[in-house]
């Protein structure tokens, strides 16, 4: 007989990982807490995109739904620069036609819903709020939340994607006497608002890039959305002389744009009213071990590892630990012990892996993309990776297009190139000789 799976939340991860279970024979359940989004008017909501890369394309083709949502994603082939005085750079992502996609998360969300229950049978059951784990008899104790009834679910193993805040991993922590949990905020909060579409659904901005406006210890971001507007995310201190906390009227909130990204408000005519009804959000950071308990119990997707969103890779890595997860079970034949035993064993620093890189591209795209030296050490390593490819692939290249390449081996190659680029940027007169034969030969001698 085969073996009942509940998995905890019908989010990206929870609806994707259902399918690759459901595809393997297994019975699936999900419990979720919200309505099902499917049967909402989002006609009038708010389109929320993210960043789609190598990692998650992957985790889709293997489900056979790559197709359907390249559909609905938008390639934004490279960085569009937005300087304070209006004038703008571009930075291509990576060489040839390498993009990275946006795409709806409520279109995704529900693509990945609908293939759930159609094509594989999962059965999603709406409004259950997870509250508690039995860890003894392996069952969880659900709430619905439009009738309050209360209900407990037993299977044989239990996925937990119920995301950063997730309920099955705050029950591990308190069950447990050896829970390491660490979690973290970064001073700065995020709050989405919109570009409008032009005329006839045009792109008022450049449409296949992601662009930013980087502000020192501040940035904003955009990113198109197939109806022609932009979903633009600021990130902003919470508090501080200058912060969200600081603004505290419509004519703030104009003042500030007319000073910091006077390119974009001509283009947010409801700039003012958003900054007040959309809501401000925390970003944090959540590191977690152990993932697997009991061989029966496991975190998947942001409920092991949330990171904050500027490497664009949660989901990505959430998609990644399907693929993970499902050759592990076509390793090990579906010797659960061991399939989970592998799964934490090469996912976990995997994780912290990301959430660190992704700390350290806040401090990139925040400060960095406008700086000088930055640009030209980024120059200097395009134009070896050119010329080298096997050689050097750079950073970004390897988190963003290189699913081969673990998360956890991109951060050490990763450190590896800045040494060697701290001392190249040392030499005399580097910009200058940037693209010369010495600083080549150099870099060659380094490696
Ligand atoms: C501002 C921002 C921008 C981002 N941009 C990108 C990007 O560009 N690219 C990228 O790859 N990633 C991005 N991410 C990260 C991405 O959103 C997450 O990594 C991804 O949503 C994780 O999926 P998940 O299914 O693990 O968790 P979630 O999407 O959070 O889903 C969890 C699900 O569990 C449900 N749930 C929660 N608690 C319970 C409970 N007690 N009982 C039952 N159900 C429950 C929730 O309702 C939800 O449906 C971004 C994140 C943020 C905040």
């Amino acid at each position: 007989m085969s073996k009942s799976i509940t998995v905890v939340g019908a989010g990206l991860v929870g609806s994707l990982v259902s399918i690759y279970l459901a595809k393997r024979g297994y019975k699936v359940n999900i419990f979720e807490r919200r309505s099902d989004m499917r049967k909402q008017n989002m006609i009038a909501g708010r389109s929320i995109n993210l960043a789609l890369s190598d990692r998650g394309w992957r985790g889709l083709k293997g489900v056979n739904i790559d197709g359907e949502i390249k559909k609905i994603a938008i390639p934004m082939y490279g960085r569009q620069i937005h300087n304070k005085d209006g004038s703008q750079t571009y930075q291509a992502y990576g060489k040839d036609e390498q993009a990275i996609y946006s795409v709806s998360r409520g279109e995704i969300n529900k693509m990945l819903m609908d293939l759930a229950e159609q094509q594989t049978g999962v059965n999603i059951h709406f409004n259950e709020r997870c509250d508690k784990l039995d860890r003894k008899n392996n069952t969880l104790h659900f709430i619905n939340l439009e009738t309050q009834v209360e209900k407990s679910v037993q299977s044989d193993l239990i996925l937990a994607s119920d995301g950063a805040f997730s309920a099955v991993r705050l029950q591990m922590q308190l069950q447990s006497d050896r829970f390491d949990y660490n979690q973290y905020y970064i001073d700065a909060s995020y709050k989405e608002l919109t570009i409008p579409a032009g005329p006839n659904g045009s792109f008022l901005l450049e449409k296949n890039a992601l662009h930013i406006w980087p502000r020192g210890s501040y940035m904003m971001i955009a990113l198109p959305n197939m109806d022609g507007s932009f979903t633009c995310t600021l990130f902003f201190e919470a508090q501080g002389p200058k912060s969200f906390e600081s603004i505290k009227t419509k004519a703030d909130a104009i003042r500030f744009f007319e000073e910091d990204f006077p390119d974009a408000l001509p283009l947010m005519p409801t700039l003012a009213d958003d900054f007040f009804t959309n809501p401000t959000a925390s970003l944090v950071t959540v590191k977690c071990k152990p993932w697997v308990w009991d061989d029966k119990i496991a975190l998947i997707g942001d409920a092991a590892h949330a990171i904050v969103p500027f490497y664009g890779q949660g989901m990505n890595c959430g998609f990644e630990d399907c693929v993970v997860l499902d050759e592990l079970i076509e390793k090990h034949q579906n010797n659960w012990p061991a399939i989970l035993k592998d799964y934490e064993y090469l996912r976990k620093p995997d994780g912290d892996a990301i959430a660190d890189l992704a700390h350290a591209n806040f401090i990139e795209m925040r400060d960095k993309t406008a700086d000088v030296t930055f640009l030209l050490q980024k120059k200097i390593e395009a134009r070896f990776s050119a010329k080298y490819p096997a050689k050097w692939i750079p950073l970004y290249s390897m988190v963003t297009y290189s699913p081969h390449i673990r998360y956890s081996e991109a951060l050490r190659e990763g450190q590896r190139q800045q040494a060697i680029m701290d001392k190249i940027m040392q030499m005399e007169n580097i910009s200058d000789k940037w693209d010369s034969d010495e600083v080549e030969q150099a870099i060659l001698n380094s490696l």
